[in-house]
Formats: C-alpha cells, structure tokens, sequence
C-alpha cells in the first residue's frame, strides 16, 4: 500500500511488547539500575535508589493484592510528588488496577467533580492532602480504603503505606514476581482533561498507551542530570519521570515548584537538563536572584508555545546552554507526540515542536473541510496511534475520533517541507494558566452557583507571566447585586490556583449566545479587546 499524500508518518523503528503489564514492565527495566539514585528531593536531599523502588513496587503490589484489591479497581493517588509516589503508581499497576491522579492544587469542586468521574474505591493520600481535605473526602462515597503515605500524618488512617510495605517482609527476587495478567487494552491511568470543550473528563489511558510512550527514544541525555518540576499528577509529572527511569536516568524532584528553590537546586546539584513550561524559563530569564546556573546545558519546553524572545533571553541568561528542544503533546496523547529529543540536536529548527514521535500519524486538515493540507499550511493537527487515549470515559469515541481514527487535537499547526512542526494556535475552548488546564466551562459552573451571578462566560487573557489568566464576564439577576471581589473570592475558595480569575470580572448586561444556546467567546474576546464591559 502507499502512504497517503499529506499525512506524515512517524518512523517504524520501534517495538512495543503486547504481553506484559506495564508494571513487570518497569520492574524489569529498574531492576538493571540496582543501586544507582533513582530519584532525589531537590530541597532535602532525600533519595532513593533503583533497587528500593523496586523492593517497595513489589511489596506494595502484594499488600494491595492482600488488601483484597482486584484488577480493574480504581485507586486514587492524591498527593504533592514524594518518594513513594512512584512505587504507589508501580505497585497499582502491578495488580492490574487503575491508577487515577488528583492534582495537590485542587479544591473541593474539583475534587469532587473528578471522583465523581472515576469513582475510585481505594485512595493513597499524603498526611499534608488528608490534613487539608479530609472533610470533602469523606463526601466521596465509593471510597471504601484509605492508605496514608508517611509518618508525618497527624490524622489517623486505617492503613499506612509504610506499614503495608513492611508488612511483606525480607526481600523478593524481581525474578519471583508475577504482575497480574492483563489485556493490553486494559485501562491502566485516568486522568483529567477538558479536550476541546466542557468539563475535565477521564481520560483514559491504557497499558498499551503506556508501554507504547515508554518505547519512545529517550527525549533528555541518560546520562546527565535533570529536573523535571511538573507535578506528577499530570502525564508530563509521573510518565516522563516514570519513563527517564526505565532508562536508568538519575533524576530530580522538588515537591511543589517554588521559584527560588528551583534555582537553589539547579546550582546545588549542577543541574544539566531542565524540563520546563514557558512560563517557568520565562521566570528563570527574570529572576534576579544569585545563583551559578552555568551547568544548565540543555533545556526541554513543551505545555504551551515557547515565545521566540524566551529562547534569545534563555540563551543570554544561561552561558553554557546548547540546546533548547520543544516537543508537543496532550493527556489524551499519553506523552508527547512531536518532539526532538536530545539525539536530534544538530537537525533542530528553533520555533518547531519537533518531529512525528515513532508510530504516530498527524495530518493536518483544513478547518472547513477537514482536507489533509501540505507543507507551510495552517490546520487542525489530528494525530493517530498507539499513544492516543482510549476515549473519554462514558462518552463515544465518535465525538472526538474522525472516521479514520485520528483523534482532533483542537490546536491549530502546520508542518516545513522537512516536516518540523509549528503550533500556531489554539481552536479549543481551554485557556493554559501557568502550564495548567482551565476549562472555561468549570470556573462558569462555579460562578453560576453564586446566588447572584445569572450568567458566565470566561476567557483567557494573554499574560507575560502565566501564559493566559481567566478572565469572566457575568450578568447578575435582576435586582441582585455581587462586587468583583466578591466574585473573584467565590471562585478562589472552590477552585485551584491557575482557575482564579486573575483577568478580573466584567458585569455585563447579558453574555452572547448562539440560538442553540453556546457561548460566543470570539465575541467575549472582542469585546476584552475593545475594553468595554457594556453589552
Ligand atoms: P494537557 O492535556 O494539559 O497536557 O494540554 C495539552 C495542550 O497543551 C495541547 O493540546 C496544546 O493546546 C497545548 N500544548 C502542549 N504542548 C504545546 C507546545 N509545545 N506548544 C504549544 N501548545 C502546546
């Protein structure tokens, strides 16, 4: 068969075993690093080698399985990134459970709107995540087991990670271990995103998804050093850390990104390559603050687009820095799906997010018409492959997937004659505060509890620091009366940091809609535009 003009093709070169789970998988793969660090807490030194995260994987495994865990069960991992993360999202893996992610920023509403979603029966939980949520915890009622990280727990729990580990015992030979068999269509990851519209929604990620993302040529260098500071709870935290491990990468963590101790870091342990969003290299190129960071050599963007003034600041800010790589992806991707990675460096063409990754298929489609598009032609990107989701969860995959398979990214790109990618633009509704997803239709929802608000309609405003902060419109009901603050505190109490409406309030006299009813933000983006508030 030939392949068809205009679709671009990711090279073949790579194998993706169909018959293990994805955590034999990784055991299998740690197990050769032995004593080397795995991983280290930037701000206390803390580490943990390559045979302790297996030991703990396998014992965590066998004590979940002694729980009275199933395959196919959900557990809720909700925790700020610390040592035993990994081996909690190992040992879940490992008996064929689902493992579902909750960010350390959410709020009530959100947490109670994911939960709701994957209705997870267990839920490993760090003493500080317990102490500031435990009464909107209690609310979740599919939550029947709730196992504690740490001694640092001032609040009882029914079961504590570290007792469950010890539980087990001396020991296990990696070779006598047996992860459960499971299908390679079995969905191993929930995770939360918005995609093109709406509220967050489950994506759901499968072994396949996984072994196929871990497969993928490494995008940082083995052998140096690096920090990577998302936070685990999203696929570019736990899955790019997870996967620099299956490469015996010895990396960096910080438990929540904080500006200074981020530098700090980088110059204690001569940091070679960082993985960053733009708005944090943004901040680096800023800060003022003393510290040697002439180790950094490499770093790695992706998130959102990374401005052609950040790459000039970054190399006059950082005097050994070689290279600065860009790379492209979405949860419903599992990883990134255009990149470059630290092979590519003589090919790099700055501004470009990279090459098709192994096995991906993108075609670029006309907006109207959804005909694939040539070279230097603006689309939307539709990607294809063994990295994409299975699908939203309860929902048909016809809504997001066209008829050939090929998922609509809802971003707007195109690719050179030499098949380097650009992203230009963003056709979904969702606005990227600081890295992190806003879904419009979540901060409406909470305005619209508010006793006074009638309507809501939120956009994203460009911000030389966050990328894009929220900005609402609102009309109130007749004869109620609601200030900015007011409004602007009654979202800050119920939602994470990045949704709270740092682009101010606008009091409208009603938010333009089509006839079926949908909110026209090409019109509330004139309008934020043109600065007038009055419709
Ligand atoms: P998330 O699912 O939170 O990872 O968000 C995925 C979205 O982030 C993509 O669909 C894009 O809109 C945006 N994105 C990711 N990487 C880049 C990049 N390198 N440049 C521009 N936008 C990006």
């Amino acid at each position: 068969m030939l392949k068809i003009p205009n679709y671009v093709y990711g090279p073949k070169d790579i194998t993706i075993p169909l018959d293990v789970n994805f955590g034999q998988f990784m055991l299998g793969r740690m197990s050769l690093y032995k004593d080397r660090i795995a991983q280290t807490n930037g701000a206390t030194g803390e580490s943990f080698t390559y045979s302790e995260i297996v030991q703990q994987s396998m014992k965590f495994a066998i004590s979940l399985t002694r729980l009275g865990v199933r395959k196919g069960e959900t557990i809720a991992l909700f925790s700020e990134n610390r040592k035993e993360y990994l081996s909690a999202f190992i040992g879940t893996a490992c008996v064929g459970a689902i493992c579902t992610t909750i960010s350390s920023m959410y709020a009530e509403e959100e947490i109670k709107h994911v939960m709701h979603i994957s209705k997870p029966k267990y839920l490993i939980v760090s003493p500080k995540m317990y102490e500031a949520h435990e009464a909107t915890l209690k609310l979740i009622d599919s939550i029947e087991t709730t196992i504690l990280f740490g001694d640092d727990a001032k609040k009882p729990a029914p079961y504590y990670f570290n007792d469950l580990v010890a539980s087990v015992g001396s020991d296990i030979d990696v070779e006598n271990f047996i992860a459960a068999d499971v299908d390679v269509h079995d969905v191993l990851f929930i995770l939360y995103s918005s995609g093109t519209s709406g509220m967050p929604k489950g994506v759901t990620l499968t072994h396949l998804n996984v072994m196929a993302a871990f497969c993928m040529p490494a995008i940082l260098n083995p052998e140096l050093s690096s920090l990577n500071i998302r936070e685990w709870h999203h696929s570019s935290g736990v899955l790019a850390v997870s996967a620099g491990m299956a490469f015996g990468r010895s990396g960096l963590y910080l438990e929540n990104f904080e500006l200074e101790l981020f530098l700090k870091t980088i110059e204690k342990y001569k940091v070679a390559q960082v993985v960053v969003a733009p708005t944090v290299l943004v901040a680096m190129c800023k800060s003022d603050a003393k510290y040697d960071l002439s180790s950094i050599r490499f770093i790695y963007s992706s998130v959102t687009p990374l401005h052609k003034e950040t790459i000039s600041a970054a190399y006059k800010k950082f005097p050994n820095l070689k290279a600065i790589h860009q790379g492209y992806g979405s949860t419903e991707t599992t990883t990134v799906i255009i990149t470059y990675t630290y092979k590519h460096a003589d090919i790099v063409k700055s501004g470009s997010v990279g090459l098709v990754a192994p096995n991906i298929i993108v075609k670029v489609v006309d907006i109207k018409d959804q005909r694939p598009l040539g070279p230097n032609q603006e689309g939307e990107i539709y990607v294809k492959g063994p990295l994409l989701m299975k699908g939203y969860m309860g929902r048909a995959r016809s809504d997001d997937f066209d008829d050939e398979g090929f998922y609509r990214t809802g971003d707007v790109g195109y690719y050179d004659e030499d098949r380097h990618f650009y992203i230009c633009d963003r056709i979904k509704e969702f606005i990227k505060c600081h890295g992190e997803q806003v879904p419009p239709a979540e901060v409406e929802a909470v305005l619209l509890l508010h006793e006074a608000v009638r309507e809501a309609g939120v956009i994203g405003l460009k911000d030389p620091d966050a990328g894009e902060i929220p900005l609402a419109f609102v009309s109130l009901q007749p004869g109620k009366e609601a200030t900015e603050e007011e409004l602007k505190e009654f979202v800050a109490k119920r939602l994470s940091n990045p949704k709270h409406l740092r682009g101010g309030v606008c009091f409208v006299i009603e938010i333009p809609k089509n006839p079926s009813g949908k909110i026209l933000r090409q019109e509330l983006r004139k309008l934020a535009k043109s600065g007038k508030s009055k419709l």
